[in-house]
C-alpha cells in the first residue's frame, strides 16, 4: 500500500479515527486463539456511518484492501490482517433505539453483545443470542458470521435474529433498513447477503434485532447419559415432555474435567463422574413452572432408563455455575494445550453415528488423540476437536492433524452435514469450501465481483479472491 494513499486516508479523516501506534495495533492484528499472527499499517477507528462511507470510497478508488473488524474473536482467523487497513467499529457503539411495542432495538455494529442483551433487559425484554465471548464479540462480527450459540434451538441463529442492517458498500453507497418491520415483500431480502459474509461485500454499520418477552422462570440441569445416542434420545424426551427447551450442551466427561481442573472453585455437578452429560435449560412464561417442567420430564426419563443421575440448579447461582462449566471448556482447553478443532453440524438425528465413527476414525489415524467433542447437538452442532492427551502440544500437532481433519470433514459430508456450523469459513476454511462446493462458492464469487469489483473487502477472507 503506498505512503500517499495512507497519508491522504489520515488527512480525510479526524485524528481520533486512525491510529498507527504499535501498541494500539497489537491486540488487532492477533486472533482470540493465538493462532494467527497478521500486520496492518493502520488502524482505522471511524464513529459514524459517513466516516465509514468516506474510508471505503477512498479504499475502493485507490485499490487499498479493508478488514472490518469488531471483537475479534472469530476462530477461523477472518479477522487477523495481512496487510490489509482494520477497520475497527469499536467507537460505534450506541445503542440507537428501542422499540419495546415492535419487540426491536436498534444498535451500532461496535455494540458488545452483552450490552445489548442488558439493554433488552432494562426494558423488560430478550435478546437471546448468547455465546462464551458475549462479553467481548459485538453485533457486527456475530452478524458477519451469523453466530450461533446456545439458545439456537428456541430462537434461532443470528440470520433469525435480524429485522434490518445498515451497510456500507465497498463504492460508499449505504443501504439502511432499520424499519424494524417484519413484514416487507419488496424484492429482495438484500440484509440477508450480508449476513454471514465475513465482511467480504461491505461494512456492517448498524442493525435492527428482535427481542422477545423474558421467560418468567429458568431451570438448568445437568443429567448424566451413556452415550450421544442416548443424549439424542432425551433431547426428543425433554422436547415431547416439555416443549420449552431452550439449550440443550453435551459434554465429556474430559471436557468437565479440563474445565473443573481450570476453573476456580469449580467443582463436578455430579458424584457419579458419567461419561457423557448434557446441560438443559428449560424457560417458561409461568412463575416457577420451568422447574416443575424439568423436575417431572427428568423423572420419566429416569424411568425410561434415558438418564442415569442429574442435578437440579436450585438458585440462580447455580445455574451460573453449571453454564460456567459449559462455558468454560474452550478456554480449559485452550490452557491443556492447542487442538484441531472442527466445528460441524449434521442432523441431529445422524449425530450419534457420525461422533461414533469420527472417534474411531481419529484414534486410528492419530496415536495419542484426545477426543473433547462438545457444544450444540440440541441443533446437530458439535466442536469435534482433537487433542493430545500430553498437555502443552502447539501448531506442529494442528498441522500433523490434517489427515484427521481430512477424514472428519468426509464423513461430515457422508452424513448430510456442514463443515462449518457457526463459526464461518474465515481463512481457515476457504480452501475446503472451494473443495466440497465448487458451484456455491462460483455463484458467492459472481455476487462479490458485482458489489465489490476491486476486490477491497475482505480479499483473503471466505473465497480468497487474491
Ligand atoms: C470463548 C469463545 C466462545 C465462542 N462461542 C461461540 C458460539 O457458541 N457460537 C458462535 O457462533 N461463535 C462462537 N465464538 C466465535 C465468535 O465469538 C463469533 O464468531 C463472533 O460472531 C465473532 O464476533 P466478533 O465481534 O468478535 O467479530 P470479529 O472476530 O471481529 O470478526 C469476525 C468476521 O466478521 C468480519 N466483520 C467483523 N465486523 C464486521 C462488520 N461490522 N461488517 C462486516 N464484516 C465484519 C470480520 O472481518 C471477520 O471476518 C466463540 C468465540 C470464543 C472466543
Amino acid at each position: 500500500m503506498s505512503t500517499k494513499t495512507l497519508t491522504a486516508l489520515k488527512a480525510a479523516l479526524d485524528p481520533k479515527a486512525w491510529s498507527e501506534d504499535p501498541d494500539e495495533l497489537a491486540p488487532h492484528v492477533r486472533d482470540w486463539r493465538g493462532r494467527y499472527q497478521g500486520a496492518s499499517p493502520l488502524l482505522l477507528k471511524p464513529s459514524t456511518t459517513q466516516e465509514v462511507s468516506r474510508i471505503l470510497s477512498m479504499c475502493n478508488e485507490t485499490g487499498v484492501a479493508v478488514l472490518p473488524q469488531s471483537g475479534n474473536t472469530g476462530l477461523v482467523g477472518g479477522s487477523t490482517p495481512q496487510g490489509e487497513v482494520v477497520l475497527s467499529l469499536k467507537r460505534m457503539n450506541a445503542i440507537r433505539a428501542i422499540d419495546a411495542d415492535n419487540d426491536s432495538l436498534t444498535c451500532e455494529a461496535g455494540a458488545i453483545l452483552e450490552s445489548v442483551q442488558g439493554a433488552a433487559k432494562d426494558v423488560g425484554k430478550l435478546f437471546p443470542l448468547s455465546l462464551g465471548a458475549q462479553g467481548s464479540a459485538m453485533i457486527g462480527g456475530l452478524i458477519s458470521t451469523n453466530a450461533g450459540g446456545v439458545h439456537v434451538l428456541r430462537y434461532g441463529m443470528m440470520r433469525e435474529l435480524v429485522l434490518g442492517l445498515e451497510a456500507v458498500l465497498p463504492d460508499g453507497r449505504v443501504l439502511s433498513d432499520l424499519s424494524g418491520l417484519r413484514k416487507d415483500n419488496t424484492g429482495y431480502d438484500l440484509k440477508q447477503l450480508f449476513i454471514g459474509a465475513e465482511g467480504t461485500l461491505g461494512v456492517i454499520t448498524a442493525a435492527t434485532l428482535k427481542l422477545f418477552a423474558r421467560p418468567a422462570s429458568t431451570a438448568v440441569a445437568i443429567a448424566a447419559v451413556e452415550s450421544p445416542a442416548q443424549a439424542v434420545d432425551l433431547l426428543g424426551h425433554m422436547k415431547d415432555a416439555t416443549g420449552s427447551v431452550a439449550a440443550f450442551e453435551l459434554m465429556p466427561k474430559i471436557g468437565l474435567d479440563l474445565a473443573v481442573n481450570h476453573l476456580p472453585g469449580a467443582r463436578h455437578p455430579l458424584d457419579s463422574d458419567p461419561a457423557w452429560t448434557v446441560l438443559i435449560e428449560l424457560v417458561s412464561p409461568e412463575i416457577d413452572r420451568a422447574q416443575t417442567l424439568m423436575e417431572s420430564a427428568l423423572e420419566s426419563a429416569f424411568e425410561k432408563g434415558l438418564v442415569s443421575d442429574a442435578a437440579l440448579a436450585q438458585t440462580e447461582a447455580q445455574m451460573a455455575e453449571f453454564w460456567a462449566l459449559r462455558e468454560g471448556i474452550p478456554e480449559a482447553e485452550k490452557a491443556h494445550g492447542k487442538a484441531a478443532k472442527h466445528d460441524v453440524s449434521v442432523p441431529v438425528s445422524r449425530m450419534p453415528a457420525f461422533m461414533e465413527e469420527a472417534t474411531a476414525k481419529a484414534e486410528s489415524l492419530l496415536d495419542d488423540a484426545l477426543i473433547i467433542a462438545f457444544g450444540h447437538v440440541g441443533d446437530g452442532n458439535v466442536h469435534f476437536n482433537v487433542a493430545r492427551k500430553t498437555p502443552g502440544s502447539g501448531d506442529d500437532f494442528v498441522a500433523a492433524c490434517a489427515p484427521v481433519t481430512d477424514a472428519i470433514y468426509d464423513l461430515v459430508d457422508k452424513h448430510g452435514g456442514s463443515i462449518s456450523a457457526e463459526h464461518g469459513v474465515g481463512v481457515l476454511k476457504r480452501a475446503e469450501l472451494a473443495r466440497r462446493k465448487p458451484a456455491e462458492v462460483a455463484v458467492m464469487r459472481a455476487i462479490k465481483q458485482t458489489l465489490d469489483p476491486n476486490a477491497i473487502m475482505n480479499p483473503r477472507v471466505m473465497l480468497d479472491i487474491d
